[in-house]
């Protein structure tokens, strides 16, 4: 029997090719009969498995194709499906379930129902950030619209409630955001438009987020019939990630970062003596902020100043195509990693680009742009030695009875800085807060902070804006704040009065 089977798989080997090639006559009876049987049966078999063959490919490929469905809709479609408030079968959602609510982590409602309608309890507090439900939807608002709309009640509760043909309620959503830090951002930028991001450098977390000109988001039909009809209003822009300003000189410590990179020896013996009023580079005029002179300076003494002269020194120092991979490195020209809407923050300058636009580069004027969320992103990275984590708003999903149904992990964008790097920066923002800019709005600090201040001109100078970008503490940095504030010298307020305020206020909460 054994040999039969060896003729067998001799033949079938040769599948294919015509029977007669194998030489029947050197088989003896028995094998020519077990050969013929075999032939047989499998003849049988080819003619029955053709249906069943062209079944399962259908099956296979229909069910491919659902799986593929699902998956892309899993993946791709379901954001904008979410993100689509005309979409029928939200609606469908939304017709069989109550809108769940939006919590603060530490325990305050912020978005919930009353009479039927979207109710913020907090008003304005919280208006950009939880955002709104009606119209085109923003904030958590959006980006939790998919969760709000889920059920995870009872399975009996909801089956009663669809026999009955009442609604079920939604699932509420616990964002990332704290109500005290939340309150102390918004009260410290007072009347002054701008915005405010704090968060945790580690997670990714986003601890509060303030954008001024607000809303009442309770009167969102009078809001947006206004923002619609007055085309000067930017009410509904959410300036914390949506806002693009001149980085000013928050910005000199990506120039410090390029410098150290392109001149690892030469950045440790730099000076620079600021000794006039102003100073020709590239042709072009630079004074520092108050037409102040510094003196002679290191690096770390001339970031501390904020001094421009020496950091449009600096500038004409660099090669300006690796200083822009840096800068790309850090997301200039790119989308964010983040769930809501954010703006892409600009770094025009390249190797064709006009000399005279390098030194203003350097000390964060000229043409660059940056989102405030960016910023407090790339202090956050030197905070959690050299790891951008991903920015983000919900924290977790629970049923409405508060049994956990989801839970969000941070997680990283990529290492964008030696340990070595962020020591050195590190170090020098520190002394931007003992003994450089920003220590008068520091002394008596309970706790070690380090960052860098910035002042913007523009409008030709007429107005300027007011930035700071920090965190606390020194040792185990567990925030960042990202301030900017339009208009300083009209309405008085210091960004970094404003970073004091929230360092203070998450330094009195308990655990601290
Ligand atoms: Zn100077």
């Amino acid at each position: 029997m054994k040999k039969n089977e060896e003729i067998l798989k001799k033949k079938r080997k040769g599948s294919g090719k015509p029977e007669h090639e194998l030489d029947m006559s050197l088989l003896t009876p028995e094998q020519q009969e077990f050969l013929k049987r075999e032939e047989k049966i499998d003849r049988i078999n080819e003619r029955m498995n053709r249906p069943v063959i062209g079944i399962t490919y259908i099956c296979a490929f229909l069910f491919v194709g659902l799986i593929s469905y699902i998956l892309h809709f899993m993946i791709v479609e379901k954001d904008q499906v979410i993100s689509n408030a005309a979409n029928t079968r939200l609606d469908r959602y939304a017709a069989n379930v109550i809108r769940g609510d939006i919590m603060t982590s530490d325990g305050k409602k912020i978005a919930t129902n009353r009479n039927g309608s979207r109710y913020y309890p907090y008003g304005k507090l919280f208006a950009h950030v939880a955002g709104y439900s009606d119209y085109s939807k923003a904030g958590i608002e959006l980006v939790g619209n998919y969760y709000l709309l889920e059920s995870h009640a009872n399975p009996f509760e909801r089956m009663v409630h669809t026999l009955r043909e009442e609604k079920n309620m939604g699932d509420t959503v616990i964002s990332t955001l704290n109500y005290e830090l939340q309150e102390a951002a918004y009260d410290a930028m007072s009347g002054a438009d701008g915005a405010v991001v704090a968060m945790e450098p580690d997670t990714g977390k986003i601890l509060a987020m303030v954008s001024k000109p607000d809303f009442d988001p309770n009167d969102i039909d009078e809001v947006w019939k206004e923002a619609n009809t007055n085309p000067d209003s930017s009410m509904l822009l959410n300036r914390a990630s949506q806002g693009l300003y001149p980085p000013g000189s928050t910005f000199k410590l990506l120039t410090t970062l390029s410098f150290m990179r392109q001149k690892p020896f030469g950045f440790m013996t730099y000076s620079y003596d600021c000794e006039k009023k102003e100073e020709i580079f590239n042709g072009v005029s630079v004074h520092c902020y108050g037409r102040k002179t510094h003196g002679e300076e290191d690096l770390s003494l001339a970031l501390a100043n904020s001094c421009n002269q020496a950091y449009a020194d600096i500038g004409t120092k660099l090669n300006v195509r690796k200083w822009r991979e840096t800068m790309e490195e850090f997301l200039f020209n790119k989308s964010l990693p983040y769930t809501d809407a954010s703006a892409v923050s600009r770094f025009l300058l390249d190797a064709k680009s006009d000399k005279g636009y390098i030194p203003q580069t350097a000390f964060g004027q000229g043409d660059t742009l940056i989102s405030p969320l960016h910023n407090a992103m790339i202090t956050a990275t030197i905070a959690n030695g050299g790891l951008m984590m991903k920015p983000y708003l919900i924290d977790s999903v629970e049923n409405y009875k508060g049994s956990r149904i989801r839970k969000f992990s941070p997680s990283s964008y990529d290492t964008l800085m030696t340990s070595k790097e962020v020591e050195i920066l590190t170090s020098y923002m520190r002394r931007v807060v003992t003994e450089g800019t920003a220590a008068p709005y520091f002394s008596g600090a309970e706790y070690e902070a380090a960052g860098k201040t910035g002042t913007a001109e523009y409008e030709n100078g007429a107005h300027d804006y007011s930035w700071f970008v920090g965190f606390a503490s020194l040792e185990q940095p567990e925030i960042v704040v990202s301030v900017i504030v339009e208009q300083s010298d009209v309405n008085g307020v210091k960004a970094s009065a404003v970073a004091r305020r929230i360092f203070d206020t998450y330094y009195s909460l308990e655990g601290h």
